[in-house]
């Protein structure tokens, strides 16, 4: 008899620590194909919301300092409009997270060519990437999400068949965890990430936001946004963000990288203390909200973009049209055009490896 009450009472204990999931409508693609949403809730009233298109983190509702929710990620308001959508809103990207060069290769002696689709570049993992396809979605019995898309051979001319799943996870400390998983049946490259847009006042633009990154290093872009191979000191340039600065203080001065980015649009070399997560990030909104968001990752770089390229010219969530540098992504990610680039670490993936890799962003108030 108590042994049954201890039972009940560990599983009623454990139930109450899963997120909880509702599934809803999100609308129809172009074809009628019809895209889920999914809401991950927690005890602490914490709500993340994923769609099955693109796995997009649609919205993401964290308290203030006042303990009142309020969605901290740019997006749109239905599967059609993601469709549509030029920004990568939350998506996840693949197979290639940022650029690769000349939109081509060399794996093992053979050159693969990759859609040009940003100039003479190919940009996360090309024009039909991993964010514009349905992915298929199950739900886990610890309240987790599991999406799953398969990349046939070929897929925007990447090499190998390619298995990715990605898990969401809402904790009850107000952490969402997304863990990206991938196998594959040749030898291929592989640089998945999350490219959420956060703003973290819920309004506005970004500039005045306090961010901290990791970094002692990041690496310098040419025109074109790729990588010239050297990985540079921030010391005494705009990039040292290893004390809490705004992007606004220093992001229009006449420095040639922030000109070639048009902003901030750049990899920082993360400090890694061995495997596992290490802090890579920190942002603070320190005006109405009070909200901190911390970034834990394995992965060796972070691409912090300061929504340059926003121009008002998209409606968003609700009708709210997003301006200029009104929300800021931090890609934690392999640094860009790895796979043209030997010095960098390798983002070759082959058959029988397992690809594993971890980010949290972790949520609080002051
Ligand atoms: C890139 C930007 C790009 C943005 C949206 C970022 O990861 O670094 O250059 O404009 O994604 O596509």
């Amino acid at each position: 008899m108590k042994l049954r009450y201890f039972l009940l009472s560990a599983i009623v204990a454990a139930a109450a620590h899963a997120a909880t999931v509702r599934k809803s409508d999100f609308g129809k693609l172009a074809d009628g194909t019809a895209v889920a949403l999914f809401t991950l809730s927690n005890s602490k009233g914490m709500e993340a919301s994923v769609t099955t298109y693109g796995g997009a983190l649609v919205s993401l509702k964290t308290p203030d300092r006042k303990g009142k929710m309020g969605d901290v990620v740019l997006g749109y308001d239905n599967a059609a409009d993601y469709q549509k959508g030029k920004s990568y809103f939350g998506a996840l990207i693949g197979r290639y997270g940022n650029r690769i060069g000349h939109a081509q290769f060399t794996l093992d002696g053979k050159t693969y060519h990759v859609p040009k689709n940003d100039g003479d570049n190919s940009l996360h993992g090309g024009a039909v990437g991993f964010d514009k396809h349905v992915w298929t979605a199950r739900e886990l019995p610890d309240g987790a999400l599991e999406l799953q898309y398969v990349s046939k051979d070929g897929d925007q001319g990447y090499p190998g068949t390619l298995t990715a799943t990605v898990t969401y996870t809402l904790t009850d400390d107000n952490v969402l965890r997304i863990r990206y998983q991938a196998a594959t049946d040749k030898p291929t490259v592989l640089n998945l990430t999350n490219h959420s847009y956060f703003n973290l006042k819920g309004d506005g633009d970004i500039l005045g936001h306090l961010v901290t990154l990791n970094a002692d290093k990041y690496t310098p872009v040419d025109s074109g946004l790729i990588p010239t191979g050297e990985l540079k000191p921030v010391d005494g340039t705009p990039f040292d963000f290893r004390k809490a600065r705004t992007p606004g203080e220093r992001i229009n001065q006449n420095d040639e990288q922030l000109k070639l980015g048009k902003g901030y649009d750049h990899n920082w070399v993360l400090n890694r203390k061995g495997p596992g997560l290490s802090f890579a990030a920190r942002v603070e909104e320190p005006g109405v909200s009070g909200r901190i968001m911390e970034i834990y990752t394995d992965q060796p770089g972070i691409q912090f973009y300061t929504g340059n390229f926003l121009d008002g010219s998209e409606k968003g969530k609700g009708g709210k049209v997003y301006q200029h540098r009104t929300g800021f992504c931090f890609e934690t990610q392999h640094f860009p055009d790895s796979p043209n680039k030997p010095s960098f670490p390798s983002t070759v993936l082959r058959p029988g490896q397992k690809y594993d890799t971890t980010t949290e962003f972790r949520f609080s108030a002051k």
